[in-house]
């Protein structure tokens, strides 16, 4: 059976740490689904379809991984795409209490689910979405911290209305 790989998160916006996991993610597993969280709830900056835009540009070179979106509990998308394994990208160690919560949470409500932690290249290791927006916002370059299509979409979103 063909093992299919689910790597979940907001995207908000797509860093070159997140394509850095879905092209490891890709190399290990037969099929990789980069899954955008439709979660209004946690305010994202950029819309759901721009997220997903922006995964579409950046698995365009990746032949087995797809984008697709989900709402509500990530378990029951799990289990709508007969998926078992989930990606999570670990970045530092700060991150693991988080991840090693929401990853028992899982196991606890869908006990086949095996996540998988995927360490970037240490390149990308400071790289949060959240810092990046931030950045970008006061001029920083996007395209040190995001793959270059998405870069352009990031200057569109900051630059200044004439
Ligand atoms: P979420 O809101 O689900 O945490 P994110 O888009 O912030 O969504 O992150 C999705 C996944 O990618 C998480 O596992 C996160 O730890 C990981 N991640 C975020 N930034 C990086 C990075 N620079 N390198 C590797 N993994 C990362």
């Amino acid at each position: 059976m063909a093992q299919i790989a689910i790597y979940p998160g907001s995207f908000d916006p797509l860093t070159k740490g997140h394509l850095d996991i879905i092209q490891r993610a890709a190399r290990i597993f037969d099929h990789v689904i980069v899954a955008v969280s439709n979660n209004p709830a946690k305010k994202p900056f950029f819309s759901l379809a721009e997220r997903i835009q922006m995964a579409e540009l950046v698995i365009r070179d990746i032949p087995n991984a797809d984008v697709d979106t989900y709402s509500g509990l990530l378990v029951d998308y799990l289990k709508a795409r007969k998926a078992r394994i989930l990606i999570r990208g670990l970045r530092v160690v700060s991150d693991m209490d988080y991840e090693f919560q929401i990853a028992s949470f899982n196991r606890r409500m869908y006990k086949e689910v095996e996540t998988v932690f995927l360490m970037p290249d240490e390149q990308y290791t400071y790289f949060a979405s959240s810092l990046v927006k931030e950045v970008c916002r006061r001029g920083a370059p996007a395209e040190t911290f995001v793959p270059a299509p998405i870069a352009r979409l990031l200057r569109k979103r900051f630059s200044p209305k004439k």
